[in-house]
């Protein structure tokens, strides 16, 4: 907590006691020369995104080539034993990533190790094994894939699953690979641990189906194109696809989705990408179509002067916005501070709107990232009042068959078992013939290492059963602790049924639970 007293000749005292205190940070690039493998990179081979890419670390040698002896073998051996034993995702990180990982630290000041394991960049870029829960480092329901992205392909890449909107994963590589990738089930080369599943269709002939199917479904108006990262499409091919998707007249809304705006802006600011994005830009402009570009970032220290440089270019390149859609993670930014000062960032010195915080998704190892509900309640409480209102982001939870919800919509908590209940007001493509998907209740979990002695007790005897039968007994259970906290049952919406009656056989204002229509079981979380 900070105190400002203005000064008295004002006639009155403006500023007092604020629990988050507001002070202007201008934008530093790290000096990555501090590092002793690249102590003779010069300035320009920093800024060409080929030198990035070429130099991208894949593996721990690598890292090693880089950092060397400031890191204590500790650390190499606890990362090891990650990839080997938990890890998701493969190992890629640009230069530029890297670099935006403890950057106060300075070479005169000895070892990294600690400041590196503390490190927010770090914690979700380069996970160790030491930064996870022992006993509860998966939720028994995690899935790979858990938002059932694929279950809603219509065609192969192209999930339809609200009933305007499509996303379009043209490819399923990044330039950077993210430890808590919700689709870590797709993205990336497969790991000791996860097998990932491939796409099989030539690129040419997927966006083909996908525009095709777009060209005949004109309900939907508004398609993000993600992967991956779009920052890995060769940029022809996306300036194809986007001029094509901007012929389709139903077609209102483009979202251009890539991370690496943040982990290789060098990528954005090349003048032959800033140039084919001023075509399609002029062209969305012609035809009323809003082209903006989503990014994906977390944490105050990746907002760095080349972050902002290429956001310029782009929005002086036509598009109309650019934004962001971080991800809330436990000791990386689930703090009211580390939101606050990443939102003004993005907002006052990037020109990025804070749109979105995600609640973490439940793919298997992704606990100690996870928040439970109630933090990500209070986290959204906290951080209202101090942005402008249209650049105060929402905290979202995507809930499994439901999609994105506010994290202050949930109809139903138990805090002590850590189960909240959700509902919805449309159908996915996997529930056009079913009467019931309005009427249900969709639970969702917090992380059990969250929750109190009862709670976890109640797991360990519980979370060996299919989730439908858990729940049942979560209902039923005598040794189950009393519900607490979290939200009363209200009816929201579609919770009191299509056409505002009730859903039989639930009590007043209480959403019927019935078992959710697995498709692939709880197989999923075996990676
Ligand atoms: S950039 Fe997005 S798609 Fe790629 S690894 Fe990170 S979270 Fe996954």
């Amino acid at each position: 907590m900070t105190t400002v007293v203005e000064s008295e000749e004002a006639g009155f005292t403006a500023v007092t006691d604020q629990p988050y205190m507001y002070v202007r940070k201008l934008l530093v690039e790290p000096d990555w020369r501090r590092y002793p493998g690249w102590a003779k990179v010069s300035a320009s081979d920093w800024q060409d995104p080929q030198w990035q890419r070429a130099h991208s670390l894949k593996n721990i040698g690598q890292l090693r080539a880089v950092v060397g002896d400031l890191l204590d073998e500790r650390f190499y051996a606890d990362l090891a034993a990650d990839q080997q034993q938990r890890a998701t995702m493969s190992m890629l990180l640009p230069p530029q990533m890297l670099n935006t990982m403890a950057p106060q630290w300075d070479p005169e000041r000895g070892a990294l190790t600690e400041l590196f394991y503390a490190d927010p960049i770090r914690r979700y870029m380069l996970p160790v094994l030491s930064d996870r829960h022992p006993e509860w480092c998966s939720h028994p329901y995690a899935e790979r894939d858990s938002l059932h992205e694929s279950d809603m392909w219509v065609v192969e890449g192209l999930t339809h699953r609200y009933p305007t909107k499509v996303l379009a994963e043209l490819l399923s590589t990044c330039p950077q690979y993210c430890g808590h990738c919700t689709r870590m089930d797709l993205i990336g080369n497969s790991t000791p641990t996860v097998s990932k599943t491939r796409l099989t269709l030539q690129p040419a002939d997927r966006q083909r189906q996908m525009l095709d199917y777009l060209r005949a479904t004109p309900t939907v108006r508004d398609v993000v194109v993600s992967g991956g990262d779009v920052g890995n499409v060769p940029w022809p091919r996306l300036e194809s696809f986007v001029t094509q998707l901007l012929e389709i007249d139903t077609i209102r809304d483009i979202r251009l989705a890539t991370k690496a705006l943040a982990a290789l802006p060098q990528h954005w600011l090349q003048s032959k990408v800033l140039d084919g994005v001023s075509r399609v830009a002029r062209l969305a402009a012609e035809r009323g179509v809003n082209l903006a570009l989503h990014t994906h970032i977390n944490h105050v220290q990746s907002v760095t002067p080349l972050v902002a440089a290429a956001t310029r270019g782009l929005l002086d390149a036509g598009l109309r916005d650019v934004r962001n859609q971080g991800v809330l993670m436990r000791g990386v930014n689930a703090t009211t501070e580390d939101l606050l000062d990443l939102c003004f960032a993005l907002q006052g010195e990037a020109n990025i709107l804070p749109y979105y915080f995600y609640m973490c998704d439940m793919i298997p190892n992704a606990e100690h990232w996870r928040t439970p509900l109630w933090q990500a309640q209070q986290l959204q409480l906290s951080i209202m009042g101090y942005l402008p209102g249209f650049a105060t982001p929402r905290v979202v939870c995507d809930v499994p068959f439901v999609g994105k919800r506010w994290v202050h919509q949930v109809v139903r908590y138990d805090q002590n078992l850590g189960i909240s209940y959700w509902n919805k007001n449309y159908r996915t493509v996997l529930e056009g013939a079913d009467g019931d998907a309005l009427n249900r209740a969709y639970p969702y979990f917090d992380p059990i290492d969250t929750l109190p002695a009862l709670g976890k007790a109640w797991w360990r005897k519980n979370g060996h059963h299919a989730w439908d039968t858990a729940l049942s007994a979560a209902e039923i259970d005598s040794s189950a602790p009393a519900p607490v906290g979290g939200t009363v049952c209200e009816s929201y919406g579609a919770a009191a049924g299509a056409n505002g009656q009730q859903a039989s056989g639930s009590p007043a204002g209480e959403p019927a639970l019935i078992p959710l229509p697995l498709r692939n079981g709880r197989a999923r979380n075996e990676t």
